[in-house]
């Protein structure tokens, strides 16, 4: 056996472990929320942060970049030699082998150094909020006491003509968010920061994402094409993620409550014009009279706001957005997100309860 065909069998056997490994673990979320989320987690990602969060650019963007090149490559290279007469099937079959040993690598790497959070107990848990069921009363105040947030913090900065905010204000606000929200909740501690805007913006604005977490290098890539207003809030919910927050509902409560801590109103703003979309969706399938009724008070500015980011999905509105929603959808299920991309209401749900819990409104 030759030296580069041991390391290959010995990589794949470790590998396999490891996968195994992954897949009995993730059944067991009081051992992940107290072994993995609230302990190695947190410091791993905290030194990912402190290693690649001073570079200018996302290394993440570029890893995967070459990730992708490096499995189409071998891809090709089977492809060609599938046609060598000359060739044995173990040479023609090995590239294919070296895609499969790239990906296996990629998944436990995924897992182990993030993805086992989506089996934690989370958000939920630790602010010991029961989100099992919220009337329809309830669910009224709730998008009434946001429509207040929304519309007084969209008078704020209109009066203050600050409405555009630049990327590095954006993160310092964000961060601030955290350390504030930190004094209420020791446990979430947001430590190195490793704030990046995405190399593939324009690209994003088509394939329909935001902005994403990448757990090879601990680095939040934020797209910084999308409108102006709605980039702060992303960045919130991402460092959620960066913290350990797999789930998109659990990215979008805790980025919420950082936000919402931060003294920066136009970053306020920003979570308040989210989550506020959210709950109106809520409250629309249940009861669209009183969704209208609330939706005609909206401030002129928060109008103006969501006609400018509905122009803007629909002017990138493409196939390729079907597909990223159908992939993300399956991902999340696999993940044990039941709900799929319907996963991210469930905020409005936990939000109900850490207002009714933690600051009695609504
Ligand atoms: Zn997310």
């Amino acid at each position: 056996m030759t030296y580069a065909k041991l390391i290959r069998i010995s990589l794949l056997f470790a590998l396999s472990v490891l996968a195994l490994f992954i897949f009995f673990i993730s059944g067991s979320p009081d051992w992940i929320e107290k072994n993995y989320a609230s302990a190695f987690f947190p410091r791993l990602a905290s030194v990912l942060r402190f290693l690649f969060g001073w570079m200018p650019f996302s290394l993440g963007d570029i890893l995967y970049s070459i990730v992708t090149i490096s499995i189409l490559w071998q891809i090709g290279k089977f492809f060609v030699r599938l046609f060598h007469k000359t060739d044995s099937w173990a040479k023609k079959l090995s590239p294919l082998l070296t895609a499969g040993l790239i990906l296996l690598f990629v998944y436990v790497y995924f897992y182990m150094f993030w993805g086992l959070n989506y089996y934690r107990k989370g958000i939920e848990h630790q602010l010991a909020l029961q989100n099992s069921t919220f009337d329809k009363q309830q669910l009224i105040e709730l998008n009434r006491a946001l429509l207040i947030k929304l519309n007084a913090t969209k008078e704020i900065c209109l009066q203050k003509k600050d409405t555009v905010m630049s990327s590095d204000r954006m993160f310092h606000s964000s961060v601030e968010g955290y350390r504030e929200l930190e004094k209420k909740f020791s446990f979430i501690r947001y430590r190195n920061v490793s704030l990046k805007p995405s190399l593939f913006g324009r690209i994003g604005n088509y394939v329909g994402f935001q902005g994403y977490y990448n757990p090879f290098t601990g680095e939040a890539q934020i797209n910084t094409h999308i409108p102006n207003f709605v980039q702060p809030f992303v960045t919130s919910h991402e460092m959620a993620h960066q913290i350990g927050y797999a789930s998109e509902s659990e990215a979008n409560f805790v980025g919420f409550l950082a936000a919402t801590h931060s003294p920066d109103t136009l970053l306020q703003y920003s979570a308040y014009l989210d989550i506020f979309l959210y709950s109106i969706g809520n409250l629309r399938a249940v009861d669209s009279v009183a969704s209208k009724e609330i939706g005609k008070q909206l401030h002129e500015g928060v109008k103006r706001d969501i006609r400018t980011e509905r122009a803007f999905a629909m002017k990138h509105r493409t196939f390729l957005q079907n597909w990223t929603d159908a992939f993300y959808d399956f991902y999340l299920r696999q993940n044990r997100q039941r709900k799929g991309i319907e996963s991210y209401n469930e905020v409005t749900g936990w939000l109900i309860a850490y207002w009714k819990k933690y600051e009695s409104s609504p």
